[in-house]
């Protein structure tokens, strides 16, 4: 079983596809669906069709935008359904706040428009909180709740050869998280994930970051301030166009790991 890396890019970038990963073993799974999908697909030879389950992380487009141009193409032209893997907090926003911009459909006459429901595109595959959940055959998922705007998850993908974390957008940062704690907006299990070693004890982290200190997202010098067994372990992804070098390992577009190889 494989992960490669489809696309290391921000939101915002031009140069890269935005952040996201296929696993490939004898099911394929994809994890959040970057703008201009079909196009990176074709690029990897990977026929859409084979594409029967999604790990969707939030709501946001950089992370969706493949996704509606999945869920329609799925439908209207394979004529067969998605599986959404996600946190069921993530689902409803799906639901209630990204569906509904393209729910509406012609009627076959063309006469009339009438609306469609979520469930007509994707079977809803919730994941639990606080278990490891079956992904695939021969992979378990567990993940978080992150400190971001929308609910978003943060992934630790689980094989018997050894664990990568996935990030997701996240803002790291610990003295934040501490007093988000002492207010009472995290509980004690939810800082623990965030602000504990949930994710570091992964074999390889994919961890987003950007430049600079104000930002709603990890700010690289709070990784560099992590323990050095931490930081070798560390990949950073979701790269603004400019940020091309860190005393950090930088995710490559393209790039494969071996789940067999992961401890090695
Ligand atoms: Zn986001």
């Amino acid at each position: 079983m494989e992960i490669q890396v489809l696309g290391v890019g921000n939101a915002f970038t031009s140069r890269y596809y935005n952040t996201s990963f296929l696993i490939r073993s004898e099911q394929l799974l994809l994890i959040d669906c970057p703008q201009a999908l079909f196009r990176l697909l074709r690029e990897i030879g990977v026929d859409p069709r084979l594409i029967d389950r999604v790990l969707v992380t939030h709501i946001h487009g950089d992370h969706t935008s493949g996704l509606e141009t999945l869920l329609l193409w799925k439908k209207y032209v394979a004529r067969s359904k998605l599986t959404i893997c996600t946190g069921r907090r993530v689902w409803e926003e799906i639901k209630t706040r990204f569906f509904p911009s393209f729910s509406a459909t012609f009627t076959p006459d063309l006469e009339d428009i009438q609306e469609t429901a979520l469930e007509d595109y994707a079977d809803f595959c919730e994941l639990e909180e606080d278990r490891e959940n079956q992904l695939i055959d021969g992979l378990k998922v567990a993940f978080r709740y992150n400190w971001h705007p929308t609910p978003t998850l943060g992934l630790k993908l689980i094989s018997p050869h050894g664990t990568v974390g996935i990030s997701g957008d996240t803002c790291y940062r610990p003295a934040l998280l501490k007093r988000l704690l002492e207010r009472g907006t995290l509980n004690a299990g939810r800082y623990q994930k965030l602000a504990g070693d949930w994710l570091w004890k992964s074999d390889v982290i994919y961890h987003e970051v950007e430049r600079g200190e104000a930002g709603a997202h990890t700010a690289e010098a709070e990784l560099l301030a992590l323990p050095a067994d931490i930081r070798a372990r560390i990949r950073l992804i979701h790269l603004a166009d400019d940020f091309e070098e860190s005393p950090l390992a930088l995710a490559r577009q393209g790039e494969i790991l071996r789940f067999e190889d992961l401890r090695k």
